[in-house]
C-alpha cells in the first residue's frame, strides 16, 4: 500500500452494488474497489484480492462456441472436455474474448472508473439514501490499498452532503487513513482473531499494526462499527469472540455497535470462475445456537449493540 498518488483521477473497481442494507444505515451504494494486502481463507470476494483486472468464466453459460479461442491474440485458452482453461500467466486481461463470446460465458471483473463516472452512478440513488439515512460505503478487497482515489473521492461524495462509510481490514498505514478520515461519516472495521499466530496464519499478515490503528479509529471521534466473520475452525471459538469484544468494549470509545456475521460458502462459484481454490468449499454453516452463545459472550464482555446475521444451519453437530 503506497501513499503515491494523493489525487488519483481513476479506480480499480469490481462491483458497484446499488440497494445494498449491510454495510452501514438506510439505504446505500456499495462500491468494491479491487486489492487487498489479506488473503484470508475464506474471503468472500475473492476478485477483490489481485489489484488487477481478472478474467472470469462461467461454467454454466458457456456453449463451447469456440469464439473466444479465434479471438485470443495470446493463445490463452484451450477447450478441453473438463472446461475452458485460461493460462493465466499468458493472458493480458485484453477482454477481447468477452466481446467475442455469444454467451457471456467470458468476462473481465475489476473495470477503471473516473470519479467522475464513479459520483454520477452513486448520485443515482440520492433521493433513496435521504429518505432512509443512507449513503455510500466505500469497501472492497481494501478500499485502502487505493487511497489516493479514496481520499478525494470522498471528499466529492462529502461536497455532494453524502453519508460516507469506509469498510477497511485495519491494515493501511496510519499517515493513510489520516489523508482519508476527514472525509468519512461512519468506520467499518473488521476484527477477526486475536490470536497473532492464528491470525497471521488464517490472513498472511501480522495482527498488532491491525489492533494499533484499531485502537486509533476507536478514538478518532468516528462512530465505528466493529464486525467479527464467524468462521467454522478458524474464528469460531467463543474465547476468541470474547477477546474481540474486550478489546472493542475497553479500548475503542467510538465503538458504537459490534456485529457477528456468521460464514456462508456462496462465493465457492466465484472461487471456480476465477480458477482458485477455495479452502472452506466444505465447511458446515454455523448453528443459531452457537451465534446466540457468541452474542451473549459479547455482551458479557460489554461490547456495545452486540449482533448477529448471517445463514445458520438447524441440525446439532
Ligand atoms: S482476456 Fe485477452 S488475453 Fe486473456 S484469454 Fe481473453 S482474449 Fe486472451
Ligand atoms: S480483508 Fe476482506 S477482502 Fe481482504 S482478504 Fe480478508 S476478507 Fe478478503
Amino acid at each position: 500500500m503506497t501513499e503515491s498518488g494523493s489525487g488519483n483521477q481513476k479506480a480499480i473497481v469490481f462491483n458497484v452494488q446499488r440497494f445494498s442494507t449491510e454495510d452501514g444505515p438506510g439505504i446505500r451504494t456499495t462500491v468494491f474497489l479491487k486489492g487487498c494486502p489479506l488473503t484470508c481463507l475464506w474471503c468472500h470476494n475473492p476478485e477483490g484480492i489481485s489489484p488487477r483486472p481478472q478474467l472470469l468464466w462461467f461454467e454454466t453459460r458457456c456453449i463451447g462456441a469456440r469464439d473466444c479461442l479465434k479471438a485470443c491474440p495470446e493463445e490463452a485458452l484451450e477447450l478441453t472436455p473438463q472446461g475452458l482453461k485460461i493460462d493465466r500467466d499468458r493472458c493480458t486481461v485484453c477482454g477481447l474474448c468477452e466481446e467475442a463470446c455469444p454467451a457471456a460465458a467470458l468476462e473481465v471483473v475489476g473495470k477503471e472508473w473516473s470519479q467522475e463516472e464513479l459520483l454520477v452512478e452513486v448520485k443515482k440513488d440520492e433521493s433513496f439514501y435521504r429518505t432512509s439515512g443512507g449513503g455510500i460505503t466505500l469497501g472492497g478487497g481494501e478500499p485502502m490499498s487505493q487511497a489516493g482515489f479514496v481520499a478525494p473521492f470522498l471528499a466529492r461524495c462529502k461536497a455532494e452532503d453524502l453519508h460516507t462509510a469506509l469498510d477497511t481490514s485495519g491494515i493501511a498505514a496510519w499517515s493513510l487513513y489520516e489523508k482519508v478520515l476527514p472525509h468519512v461519516d461512519l468506520l467499518l472495521l473488521d476484527l477477526k482473531q486475536m490470536d497473532p499466530e492464528a491470525h497471521e496464519k488464517m490472513a498472511g499478515v501480522k495482527l498488532e499494526p491491525i489492533l494499533e490503528n484499531a485502537r486509533k479509529l476507536g478514538k478518532s471521534g468516528l462512530p465505528v462499527w466493529v464486525r467479527t466473520p464467524i468462521i467454522p475452525g478458524h474464528t469460531d471459538s467463543i474465547e476468541n469472540v470474547r477477546a474481540v469484544a474486550r478489546f472493542v468494549a475497553q479500548e475503542m470509545p467510538g465503538a458504537e455497535r459490534y456485529d457477528l456475521l456468521a460464514f456462508n460458502n456462496l462465493c465457492s462459484a466465484q472461487y471456480e470462475r476465477l480458477g482458485m481454490e477455495f479452502p472452506l468449499k466444505e465447511a458446515e454453516l454455523v448453528r443459531k445456537e452457537e451465534m446466540e452463545a457468541f452474542k451473549e459472550a459479547a455482551v458479557e464482555e460489554g461490547a456495545p449493540n452486540v449482533h448477529w446475521s448471517g445463514a445458520t444451519r438447524l441440525e446439532e453437530k
